[in-house]
């Protein structure tokens, strides 16, 4: 098409079109494009001016259409979208930019696997309607001229999608005709055997067929014109792909379907619609059950006529739609048919900012109020409440707005999250509390480890991700305590040279109210039972054998010199002071003497009334154990455990408590009560735990 000539018909199509501006893009776009070809050996600028065209038949405005001329030139040239703003201004740049955007989302592979959430992501992106319908104006210049490529899998393929997404959006966006020629050239490719035998068959009962199409027409325009309607009846032909569907879906035969005659009567105005109806029905028998009025209840996405089938005039079934001229250009043109009705170019432009062409689509959608065409269960406000992520292999992941590759990769899969390393958006290293974009494509680099939740619980959006990381933290603490509390017991069990087996454990289970190992590790583990209690359980008659005998558990008298005989004595609460301990007493009205370490905090409490210290030292020659209390802090490593009782073992002291405090996630403080026979034993025994690698710090609690 010349320059001339596309001037001509974007003329004829739309009243005064800004030549000048129509021109510098058709220029722009000429000598941008230069030498490039078409598959078809055509130069490439054939193909803009021709999706140009096609967007004037649809009446479109001319920013419209001469974003057709430039809609590949950022894509495939090296204009910048600086250039375009330069040249033809910023609603033009915006338009370009969004169609090469939607040009770079198409090329995902594996995409057209969930049509439906592609289709709203050309739709969520598209934030002028205008867009979209270049896209699809391009989509069908592509298609018209695929016969041209040679790689028949590249043609099967971009007819697959095609049909899976762009028919559909067209026909979602009441864009009837453009639909189906989609979808019939689509099928000429993906189905061609099917298609010819189709037409073979068709063809044979054609002249039949356009005898009885050409006598019905007649027989209508008259009973109508008696009735002085002013109408336009045409007969129709259904495409070989409609067809074919119908066969697909309805389980008819061919002659079944050949059988069935459309036609259509345009009229001027609704009342006539009804009255042509009325007179249809008082001249031929009406099918019962195929009346519909979508005039009273307009379809979801705006069409409006009625439908009625009828035995006719050569007891043939025949389908009648009825419907206004105006109707008739929006079944045929959809959404793009709105532009005829604008007035100025004031109402225009309003009507077409990003945010009105949304509402009117919502408007549109939401007229018959109900959902499962285009909405299916969600409703438009929502889905644009939603973006649209890639994995690496093109699939698409639907999230709310806002959310991050953390809810992504939630999304893939649960344990895709909980190992959640690192992520990529677009091929570069991002945190992992990225807010993603329509479009993105996100990759999970997976650790061998599972990540700390903890700290990533407030990085997430979806209700999916949250309760993951809810559940796999209780989890994990359920784990480690498990593994906690089996390491307890086989290190008091040991201590007493026995092995915790099943069998001997399993008699605790009844004291204990558990019912399995797992319980019961988990229990220890806590801290709510201990290693030594479920040893008792399990060796009722065998209390633990001590090389020696503990202070606690022996009723005798404390081994200090320094007591008064007339006063009772004690050792200071929470104190675990053991002979060679620096050691002082202090003596009240009520509690006699009160053995404090030197160091204690509380003998601060008694400085002004130094009257009542008195001087103390332990015996000689102590013959049985004291406990001792030390707080190790530990790498969080479960199996550390080991080697930390073993070494106290080794020492000869004689663990009987653990308790286990988790800090943090990479840390943990254990509290370990030791029977030793004097502080000099416990300092051996605190310095070689300082020497273990797992061992971050230890601390003697004296009290
Ligand atoms: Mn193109």
């Amino acid at each position: 098409m010349s320059q001339s000539q596309l001037v001509d018909r974007i003329l004829n199509n739309k009243p005064e079109p800004d030549k000048a501006i129509l021109n510098k893009a058709y220029i722009f776009g000429t000598k941008m494009h230069g030498r490039q070809l078409r598959a078809s050996g055509d130069p490439y600028f054939s193909h803009p001016i021709e999706v140009a065209g096609i967007l004037s038949d649809l009446k479109l405005d001319t920013t419209s259409v001469v974003c057709a001329l430039l809609h590949d030139t950022i894509e495939d040239t090296n204009a910048t979208i600086e250039d375009i703003e330069e040249n033809f201004g910023k609603e033009v740049a915006k338009l370009v930019d969004g169609v090469t955007k939607l040009t770079l989302l198409e090329g995902k592979p594996g995409s057209t696997k969930q049509a439906e959430n592609f289709r709203k992501l050309l739709l969520a992106s598209a934030s002028d309607i205008r867009i979209l319908l270049i896209k699809l104006a391009d989509r069908l210049h592509n298609m018209r001229t695929l016969h041209f490529i040679k790689d028949q899998k590249k043609r099967k393929r971009i007819s697959i999608e095609t049909l899976e997404i762009y028919a559909p959006l067209a026909g979602r966006i009441g864009m009837q005709e453009l639909k189906e020629e989609l979808e019939d050239l689509s099928f000429t490719f993906i189905e061609p055997k099917i298609r010819d035998i189709l037409i073979e068959r068709l063809k044979s009962s054609k002249k039949k067929k356009s005898k009885i199409v050409q006598f019905t027409k007649k027989e209508l325009e008259k009973v109508l014109k008696k009735n002085k309607i002013k109408s336009s009846v045409f007969g129709r032909e259904k495409k070989p792909y409609s067809i074919w569907k119908k066969l697909e879906v309805q389980h008819k035969s061919l002659e079944q379907l050949s059988d069935i005659f459309g036609f259509r009567v345009c009229v001027d105005s609704i009342s006539e619609c009804y009255q042509v109806l009325g007179i249809l029905h008082g001249e031929w028998q009406a099918i019962p059950g195929k009346f519909k009025d979508y005039i009273s209840t307009p379809k979801k996405n705006g069409y409006q006529s009625l439908h009625t089938t009828l035995m006719g005039p050569q007891n043939q079934r025949v389908e009648v739609q009825i419907r206004t001229e105006k109707m008739n250009e929006l079944a045929e043109r959809g959404l793009a048919a709105h532009w005829i009705y604008k007035d100025t170019e004031e109402v225009e432009r309003d009507y077409l900012s990003s945010i009105e062409w949304i509402n009117d689509l919502v408007d549109i959608l939401n007229r018959d109020g109900a959902t499962e065409e285009f909405l299916e269960n969600t409703k438009l406000e929502l889905f644009l409440d939603q973006i649209y992520a890639f994995t690496p292999k093109g699939t698409l992941v639907a999230l709310p707005r806002n959310a991050t590759a953390l809810d992504f990769a939630y999304a893939v899969h649960t344990e895709l999250g909980n190992f959640c390393g690192s992520v990529k958006i677009n091929g570069i290293d991002k945190p992992r509390r990225t807010i993603l974009q329509n479009g993105d494509e996100v990759e999970i680099l997976k650790s061998k480890i599972p990540v700390a939740l903890e700290s990533l619980q407030e990085f997430v959006k979806t209700g999916k991700a949250k309760s993951a990381i809810i559940r796999s933290i209780k989890e994990k603490k359920s784990h480690n305590q498990r593994l906690l509390g089996k390491a307890i017991i086989k290190s008091v069990f040991s201590s007493h040279r026995k092995k915790p087996t099943r069998d001997i454990l399993e008699r605790s289970f009844g004291a204990l109210q558990v019912n399995s190992l797992k319980s019961l590790y988990e229990l220890v583990g806590e801290g709510t039972s201990s290693g030594s209690q479920v040893y008792d359980l399990v060796f009722p008659n065998n209390k633990r054998k001590k090389r020696k005998k503990n202070y606690v558990e022996k009723n005798i008298s404390i081994p200090v010199q320094g007591l008064l005989s007339d006063m009772p004595a004690q050792f200071a609460e929470n104190s675990f002071l053991v002979p060679g301990d620096k050691i002082v007493g202090i003596v009240s009205p009520e509690k006699g003497i009160t053995i404090f370490s030197v160091d204690s905090n509380e003998l601060t409490n008694f400085e002004k009334s130094p009257e009542s210290w008195i001087k103390l030292q332990w015996k000689k020659d102590i013959d049985f154990t004291f406990t001792s209390r030390i707080k190790i802090t530990i790498i969080n490593e479960v199996g550390v455990l080991n080697s930390i009782t073993s070494t106290i073992a080794d020492y000869g002291g004689n663990i009987n408590n653990l308790i286990l405090n988790e800090k943090d996630n990479d840390f943990y403080n254990l509290i370990i009560d030791i029977n030793v026979n004097d502080n000099r034993h416990i300092s051996d025994i605190v310095k070689s735990l300082e020497g273990l690698p797992v061992v971050e710090a230890v601390i003697r609690f004296i009290g």
